[in-house]
């Protein structure tokens, strides 16, 4: 039988311990996607929907070459979008939507990407995520990004119950000092990506542990040999269940 979970102090008292070991594991933080412009970040971005970030760099140094302004987006047409990012996932639907992006940043914005909220959320293929990226990496408007690694990290450690990504996004505005939004949300992004899988998270392995109450992860007596998520409620949360990860 596993040892029972000690009981940990509640999320605001734990949160500055984690942010302090996320800073250490992780000092260097920056966003996996390679560009150079706000417009570039913005198309990697879209593109990297249900995609690997690796793969989207592997196809946006010709697209970039090719289309490198919003202006020359808008002008092409999405057939000839489509033979640049055809590696990546539902191609079609994100070479349609750079170009309605690209047409509307040349229609309404003079070819820039807006630095708000609320103008790019209104782009095609522009949800809230892609715009808190946008924001953050594009423009120094810190903002938490809730991805897959963020609102699982998020729900593991105890920092909210929440599935969906708006509200998970509003419980960590509250939680972490804003000029941290950005940095955080990279943070938990790596740690999901080295340590804390969706699938076999390495509890046995992880320094963020002893602040972890490990919701919704089935613990073993050896947890450096078992440590898989399940739907498994504890008390006082609701169970989730993880997915994939990028
Ligand atoms: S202790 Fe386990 S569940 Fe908690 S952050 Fe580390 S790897 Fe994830």
């Amino acid at each position: 039988m596993p040892a029972p979970r000690p009981k940990l102090p509640p999320a605001p008292q734990r949160v500055p311990l984690l942010m302090a070991e996320l800073e250490r594991l992780y000092p260097e933080v920056r966003i996996a996607l390679n560009f150079d412009t706000p417009f570039q970040l913005l198309v990697a971005t879209i593109l990297s929907a249900q995609c690997t970030d690796v793969q989207v760099n592997k196809v946006t140094p010709a697209l970039f070459a090719r289309f490198p302004t919003a202006e020359a987006m808008a002008a092409a047409t999405v057939n000839q979008i489509i033979p640049y990012v055809k590696s990546v996932g539902f191609f079609r639907t994100k070479a349609k939507n750079l170009h309605g992006m690209a047409t509307i940043l040349v229609r309404d914005h003079g070819g820039r990407v807006p630095a708000s909220q609320d103008e790019l959320v209104k782009l095609p293929g522009v949800g809230r995520k892609t715009a808190n990226v946008v924001l953050g990496d594009g423009f120094g408007i810190t903002g938490i990004t809730v991805d897959t690694h963020v609102g699982r990290l998020s729900r593991r450690l105890g920092l909210t119950r929440h599935t969906d990504p708006v509200k998970v996004e509003m419980v960590l505005n509250s939680l972490i000092p804003q000029a941290e939004w950005t940095r955080f949300s990279h943070r938990l992004i790596y740690h999901g990506r080295q340590v804390c899988h969706a699938r076999k998270p390495k509890c046995g392995d992880c320094t963020l542990r002893p602040l972890c109450p490990q919701v919704g992860v089935v613990r073993s007596s050896n947890p450096q040999v078992v440590t898989t998520t399940a739907v498994r409620p504890v008390p006082g949360t609701k169970s989730v269940s993880d997915s994939g990860s990028t």
